[in-house]
């Protein structure tokens, strides 16, 4: 008893002491952005925050407390022509006290969530306003309804073959918050680039007879890397394509590449460095925690989806080819990568580096429509190939089945385990083990305890 008092005493000191003298977190900026079903506030501010919202009705609007915190400067004037939004104001000030009151058109739901500093970005606060509880479960929940197609059992009759549209996922890189590379020369952002491209290859699918495109995202606003492939995968989309306009240090590099998802580390030093830019995006972008699924984290690493894997590859192959005919292309074969945006276990998925926007003269051309047309033409006859090649199944033939996430285990950590040991012993892969505990590259702390996934088998 006396030594827990004795212990308590100085934790208590300092902890009293810290809030005395730890300076209030200055509010520095907002910016609003709109995705197709919600709208995102991301408040600028000088260190970690505690805050609450609290939501009132009559009039609708949503009320942000940050707590130890001051707002020097005015809010500036935010985009309010979507259909939530009204207004933002400063609420009754108090000393060492922000709040920040939402006003709404209608009902909304709030979601909200810190950003450590990334990319260009310091500290952020994030609130997203979701339209309707579909739009919330779609961006939110989403990621527990993994499903795994397993092949439908043998004696069950053979579909029927149905004409079955092609669905031709298009993944316009970055967005929103999160700008990609910038040019040197013009400060062109990747993130317009993709886009203009995404949208010219829409138009050439859409032409096309058995072929529906569809975007991923469709205007400037960020969605979560795994969540680019959540929604081509509701879509059941056939082929996944995500495009992108890279820089490197240097002014030097040119020319088209085409990446496909590699299990364990990078065929190339420069696919390892650009699949770490693209995969800081989700930390740059913003992605809220609960996006972090350990039942997608079991499916994505533990699934064989070595099929899948071949397919991609493929596809990169004809992407690359027609490219070639394009301009001049980086690397002759398609590299692998771990990209995360590729991670889907069932869609052939590849990730297209159309130039290099750190090159000047690249810049300048990634910025006229007609070289964005060539692209968008050079990937599409690529993925047409693929398909001459590659006739798909009809979705029918494939049974769909719900996995039910079971209870993860824990194991704590003994002196000498490494996390290579701890994934042996439970027979899981060590990713697998560094996905789900949120681990870097080295090995956990004696004493931390891990989460165990399921193996494959268990569920
Ligand atoms: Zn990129």
């Amino acid at each position: 008893m006396l030594s827990a008092a004795r212990l308590l005493i100085p934790i208590l000191f300092f902890l009293i002491c810290h809030a005395a003298l730890a300076e209030p977190v200055t509010v520095e900026h907002l910016r609003v952005w709109r995705a197709p079903d919600y709208t995102r506030l991301v408040f600028d501010v000088s260190g970690p925050l505690e805050h609450r919202l609290l939501i009132l009705e009559n009039p609708y609007r949503i009320v942000v407390d940050m707590d130890n915190a001051r707002m020097p400067g005015a809010l500036p004037a935010v985009d309010t022509n979507g259909p939530v939004l009204s207004g933002v104001r400063a609420g009754t000030a108090e000393a060492n006290h922000v709040r920040v009151v939402l006003d709404l058109k209608t009902e909304a739901r709030p979601h909200s969530f810190m950003l450590k500093p990334a990319g260009p970005y310091g500290h952020r606060l994030v609130v997203d306003l979701y339209d309707s509880k579909a739009a919330e479960e779609e961006n939110t929940k989403a990621l527990d309804e993994v499903k795994i197609p397993v092949p439908a059992p043998e004696r069950a009759m053979p579909a029927k073959p149905v004409a079955h549209e092609l669905i031709i996922a298009i993944d316009a890189g970055h967005g929103g918050e999160d700008p990609g590379a910038m040019g040197r020369r013009y400060r062109t952002r990747e993130k317009d680039v993709t886009l203009a491209i995404a949208r010219e290859l829409a138009k050439l699918i859409e032409q096309a007879p058995g072929m529906r495109p569809m975007l991923i995202r469709d205007g400037d606003y960020y969605v979560g890397l795994r969540q680019r492939f959540m929604k081509a995968r509701r879509q059941r989309a056939d082929v996944f394509v995500s495009i992108h306009a890279d820089a490197v240090p240097g002014q030097r590099a040119y020319g088209s590449s085409v990446y496909a998802l590699s299990e364990k580390g990078a065929t190339s030093a420069m696919a390892g460095f650009l699949a770490n830019k693209e995969n800081a995006s989700d930390l740059i972008g913003g992605v809220s925690l609960s996006d972090k699924d350990d039942m997608l984290a079991h499916v994505l690493l533990d699934l064989s989806h070595n099929k899948t894997m071949q397919d991609s590859l493929s596809l990169g192959e004809d992407v690359l080819a027609e490219l070639q005919h394009v301009g001049p292309v980086h690397l002759r074969r398609v590299t692998q990568a771990g990209f995360a945006v590729l991670k889907s276990p069932d869609i052939p998925s590849v990730l297209v580096e159309t130039a290099f926007i750190s090159n000047p003269s690249e810049e300048k051309k990634l910025r006229t429509p007609g070289f964005q047309q060539q692209l968008a033409g050079g990937i599409f006859r690529g993925i047409k190939r693929y398909l001459a090649r590659n006739p798909v199944a009809p979705p029918a033939a494939v049974k769909v089945e719900r996995v039910v996430a079971p209870n993860p285990q824990e194991h704590i950590v003994r002196k000498g385990e490494t996390l290579s040991s701890i994934a042996r012993q439970y027979n899981i892969h060590v990713d697998a083990l560094r996905f789900l505990n949120d681990l870097g590259d080295g090995n956990p702390p004696v004493g931390s305890t891990l989460r165990i996934p399921p193996r494959q088998s268990d569920s």
